[in-house]
C-alpha cells in the first residue's frame, strides 16, 4: 500500500484522554459507522473507519480490472494502491491517488465485491498494518471494523462490539441507501456478505475482554449515549 503526501490526516485533536484506543467491531448495518463517528465528535477523537479502506482498496481493484479469482494479483493491487483517508470525523474523505473515492465507494458494486479483498489473507495483512499505522500516529482514536478488538488492536483500553439484530440491520442499511433498494439486494448487501465476511474475521462473538452493545432497541442516541459512557468511564 502506498501512502500519499495527501494522506496526512486532520491533525490529531486535544484530548483530555491522552493516548486512547478503542476499538468497535460488528455485522454490516450495525450502524457502528456512524455511532462511532458521533461518538468522536463528540469527545474530540479521530475516527478510523477500517471497512472504507477495504472499499477504497476494492474500488481500485475493479478500476484496474483485476481478476479476482487470481488471488496473488489481488493481493499485489491492494499492495499498490494510493490510498488514503482522513480520520477527522468532520471530514471523511476517501482517495485513491489523485480521485476522491468517498462516495462511490459506497456504491452497490462495491459492496457486492468487497468480501473479495476481505477474504484476501495477503491483502488482509496490507491493510491491517496501515489500520495499525494509523492507530499509532493519532493520539485519541475510535477504530471500527471486523477485527478491530481481536487482530487489529486487541490491546485497545476499550473495546466493544456493536451488534443488532438482523431486522434492524437490514432496515438501517436501507435507510442509508436511501430506501430505493430490493429487499433482494439488501439481503446480499447485508447477510449474506456477512456470511462471507465471517471466514476471514470473527465478529458475531464477543472475544474475551470485549462488551457487547445490542443496540437492536436502542435509538442512535441511546446508542452513541452508551458508548461514551463506556469511553469516559476509562481512567
Ligand atoms: O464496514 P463496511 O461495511 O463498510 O465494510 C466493508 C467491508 O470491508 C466488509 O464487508 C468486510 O468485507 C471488510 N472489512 C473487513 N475488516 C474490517 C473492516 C471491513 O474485512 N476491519
Amino acid at each position: 500500500m502506498t501512502t500519499p503526501d495527501q494522506s496526512t490526516a486532520a491533525p490529531a485533536p486535544a484530548s483530555a484522554h491522552g493516548r486512547l484506543v478503542v476499538a468497535v467491531d460488528g455485522p454490516s448495518g450495525s450502524g457502528k459507522s456512524s455511532v462511532c463517528r458521533a461518538a468522536a465528535r463528540r469527545l474530540s477523537a479521530e475516527y478510523l473507519d477500517t471497512g472504507a479502506m477495504y472499499r477504497a482498496a476494492t474500488w481500485y481493484c475493479l478500476d484496474t480490472g483485476v481478476d479476482f479469482s487470481d488471488e496473488s494479483a489481488v493481493a499485489v493491487a491492494v499492495e499498490e494502491t494510493p490510498l488514503s483517508i482522513s480520520t477527522d470525523p468532520d471530514h471523511q474523505k476517501v482517495w485513491v491517488g489523485e480521485a476522491d473515492v468517498t462516495e462511490a465507494i459506497r456504491e452497490s458494486r462495491i459492496s457486492e465485491a468487497v468480501s473479495e479483498v476481505a477474504t484476501n489473507r495477503q491483502a488482509r495483512s496490507v491493510l491491517i498494518a496501515e489500520q495499525r499505522r494509523l492507530i499509532d500516529a493519532a493520539g485519541f482514536v475510535i477504530a471500527e471494523g471486523r477485527d478491530i478488538t481481536t487482530v487489529v488492536a486487541p490491546d485497545a483500553q476499550v473495546r466493544v462490539l456493536l451488534t443488532a439484530s438482523a431486522e434492524a440491520r437490514l432496515a438501517r442499511r436501507g435507510a442509508e441507501l436511501g430506501g430505493g433498494q430490493s429487499a433482494q439486494s439488501l439481503q446480499r448487501q447485508v447477510i449474506e456478505r456477512d456470511a462471507r465476511d465471517s471466514a476471514a474475521a470473527n465478529f458475531t462473538e464477543a472475544a474475551d475482554g470485549v462488551a457487547v452493545l445490542d443496540s437492536s432497541h436502542l435509538s442512535f442516541e441511546e446508542t452513541v449515549n452508551s458508548l461514551v459512557a463506556r469511553i469516559e468511564s476509562v481512567d
